[in-house]
């Protein structure tokens, strides 16, 4: 029988904890369960509880989203994307649309879409006009656009793909020599997609403590109480506290799709830079649809800021769970959700946006 918050809160203050414990989680969705809940002013104060790279908003790299508003801007097409992305900035010199949604004021054709089935509708509303997708996001996400991509999509529809992996990007973390964490939380539902498995390296190669979680205060709870007890234990296991959903080897459909549709690359991180194999790109087999390849690119050497954030934007600390969100010299001050400096502050899945909605001011 699985157990409360009430009564994991009870174990987990009963532990005998070391000064300060590390707890890394790496999914905006677990993110804002634990600020919304307030679970960090419901634990113990050895336990921190820091938010990582888990906003695939937050890590599309500056020239991708240079490259949507461009080609809105410049080419014949409508541009497709999550409503998220609309407001994220760039901070390219010589640039004054800094976002897709000053290039719709501006009079491109850009269109928020919550699925691929609307793009997929779009597309077949409008078939002489060509509708480019601009699809950022993480496993999660990418899967069900792989699927769309699979089921055949009409010949007007051409996808800008910026994929992420989840994983890598804590792999880069552990390996990089300065681990800012003693455990982690890891996502439930890429989980969900991927299987568990992919999360084993945490604890086999880090020794690590690692514990999949689900996004209520239950499953969280379960999760931290489990790394505090696998940190004491000396003995980290890789732990699932949401074998509700999380199953064995993942959701095989969707995984199968994913290898189909696409490969996995190396890929840049905004804030971060480039990490070996974390990102996805469109199969040769779907280059009829590969906006990357069909379209000009506006890109140029002096325009790859990839790892760069506006001035006096800490995102990439934020991202890289270095800092809290309110330690970013102008959170709530030049930084707010009306007014967003930096993508973490735009997005509902970014730390600083999430911070800031849960009452955070300063
Ligand atoms: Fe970036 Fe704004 Fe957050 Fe600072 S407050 S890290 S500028 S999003």
């Amino acid at each position: 029988m699985s157990l409360g918050a009430a009564e994991l809160l009870e174990r987990i203050r009963a532990l005998d904890l070391p000064e300060k414990v590390r707890i890394m989680n790496v999914c905006g969705g677990h993110e804002r369960s634990i600020t919304q809940a307030g679970l960090r002013n419901a634990l113990p104060p050895a336990i921190e509880l820091i938010p990582g790279p888990g906003c695939p908003v937050c890590v599309c790299p500056e020239e991708d989203v240079y490259q949507a508003i461009q080609l809105a801007m410049n080419e014949d097409l409508t541009l497709a994307t999550f409503g998220d992305m609309l407001r994220v900035p760039v901070n390219v010199r010589k640039t004054e649309i800094r976002s897709l949604e000053q290039a719709k004021a501006a009079g491109a054709d850009v269109v928020p879409v919550a699925s691929p089935q609307e793009i997929v509708a779009l597309a077949r509303a409008n078939p002489d006009r060509r509708v480019v997708f601009f699809a950022a996001g993480f496993e999660t996400t990418t899967a069900p656009v792989a699927a769309m991509m699979a089921q055949g999509v009409p010949d007007n529809l051409l996808l800008l793909l910026s994929g992420r992996l989840t994983w890598p990007a804590v792999s880069m973390l552990l390996n990089s020599g300065e681990v800012g964490f003693d455990a982690l939380i890891a996502p439930g539902h890429v989980g969900t997609v991927m299987g568990p498995e992919e999360w084993e390296f945490v604890v086999e190669d880090h020794n690590v403590p690692a514990a999949i979680a689900g996004f209520d205060s239950d499953s969280l709870l379960a999760a931290i109480y489990s790394v505090l007890r696998q940190l004491q234990s000396g003995k980290p296991a890789l732990d699932n506290c949401y074998t509700r959903v999380v199953q064995s080897g993942g959701n095989p459909t969707a995984r199968r799709f994913l290898s189909q549709v696409m490969e996995v690359t190396d890929a840049t991180w905004r804030g971060i830079g480039t990490i070996p194999a974390s990102g996805f790109s469109l199969r040769d087999v779907y280059a009829a649809h590969d906006a990357r390849k069909l379209l000009p690119d506006y890109g140029d050497d002096a325009r790859r800021r990839v790892g760069e954030m506006p001035a006096g934007c800490d995102c990439a600390q934020v991202v890289l769970g270095r800092i809290y969100p309110d330690q970013c010299r102008i959170f709530g001050a030049a930084c707010t959700p009306r007014t967003p400096v930096g993508p973490c502050m735009v997005s509902d899945e970014g730390a600083c946006r999430i911070w800031w909605s849960s009452g955070k001011r300063t």
